[in-house]
């Protein structure tokens, strides 16, 4: 995210670090006209900072993007190599920075006297040049000592110390994003009342499903907007689609993607959202929700 602009702010030279960097210099899509490539390893910022600060020329100044990892990377960057540190740049000229200020309701002038790390943000509408000859950039790949590479136990004292990966969790359905989600469990306004959301919701944690709504069900203030699928809301793409109580207006199904099974609950069998279910139950959504929870023992 922001290599391109970077590197194309930086000149068209640039620095290439981690893993599969000549799939990242083919996806710079001509932007780098001198490239350095090295295969350090997964992320490890204090590690990959400590390893830049003794390759980069002396006295220049370095651009990264203002993206996640490039936030992270460079106030290291700019410790290892005992430089300023100038953040979320939206202009960089010789000697000065324009930086945006209070979520980019200000803009600050800052006079550089010297070289400087900045991270740049991403598509502020700055136009550099692409560098001449773009086209065939100057390629070297560095040569990366084993220990500059590895990513198990650090020494932590030249370095500064890297996370330790103890281990991945798996996203919590309750609280990952819905665009995401295999599993959801969506709330119709067929429900009746919002003292059923609770079941709802209690239901969805032990199927391992995300809770999804309506926007009817939004809007009466069941559930928080953030929950709302289709077209005003979000776009989902589950494996499971549940729907409890749900009419399957275009609007809502619209933003469901292509589930590779979809469950329907109504009592009119013949509403949208029963035609597109491969299981469809005619029943009382409050009673099948009580059922599945006796069920699923809860
Ligand atoms: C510009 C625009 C944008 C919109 N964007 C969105 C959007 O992003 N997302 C969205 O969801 N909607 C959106 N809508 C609204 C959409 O058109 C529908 O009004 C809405 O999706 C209906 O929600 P619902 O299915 O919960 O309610 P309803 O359409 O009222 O359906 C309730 C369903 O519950 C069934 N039912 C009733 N009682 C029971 C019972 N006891 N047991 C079981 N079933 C029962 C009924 O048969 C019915 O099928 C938008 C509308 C407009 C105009």
């Amino acid at each position: 995210m922001g290599a391109v602009e970077s590197v194309l702010e930086a000149g068209g030279r640039c620095w290439l670090v981690g893993t599969g960097t000549d799939d990242a210099l083919a996806a710079l899509h001509g932007a780098a006209a001198h490239a350095h490539l090295a295969e350090l390893g997964p992320y490890a910022p204090a590690r990959w900072a400590a390893w830049l600060a003794e390759q980069l020329p002396a006295g220049a100044t370095v651009v990264l993007p203002h993206s996640p990892d490039g936030r992270d990377l460079a106030p290291r960057l700019a410790a290892a190599l005992g430089l300023p540190l100038v953040s979320g740049v939206v202009e960089l000229g010789p000697g000065v920075a324009w930086v945006a200020r209070h979520g980019g309701l200000a803009m600050d002038e800052l006079e550089l006297t010297g070289p400087v790390v900045a991270t740049l943000q991403i598509g502020a509408g700055r136009h550099p040049e692409p560098p001449a000859g773009a086209s065939a950039p100057e390629v070297a790949h560095v040569a990366v000592e084993v220990a500059a590479a590895h990513d198990g136990d650090d020494d932590g004292d030249r370095h500064g110390a890297d996370a330790e990966l103890v281990a991945e969790l798996p996203a919590d359905p309750a609280t990952m994003d819905l665009a995401e989600a295999p599993r959801i469990v969506a709330a119709g306004a067929g429900l009746g009342d919002r003292d059923q959301i609770a079941l709802l919701e209690a239901v969805a944690d032990a199927l391992g499903a995300s809770v999804g709504a309506t926007r009817l069900v939004t809007d009466y203030g069941w559930l928080p907007a953030e929950r709302q699928i289709g077209t005003t809301g979000v776009m989902v793409q589950p494996e499971l689609y549940l729907a409890v109580g749900v009419s399957g207006a275009v609007q809502h199904t619209a933003g469901l993607g292509h589930p590779a099974h979809v469950i329907a609950v109504n009592t009119d069998p013949s509403c949208p959202m029963m035609e597109l279910a491969d299981l469809a139950l005619v029943c009382d959504a409050p009673a099948f929700l009580a059922e599945l929870a006796r069920q699923l023992g809860l």
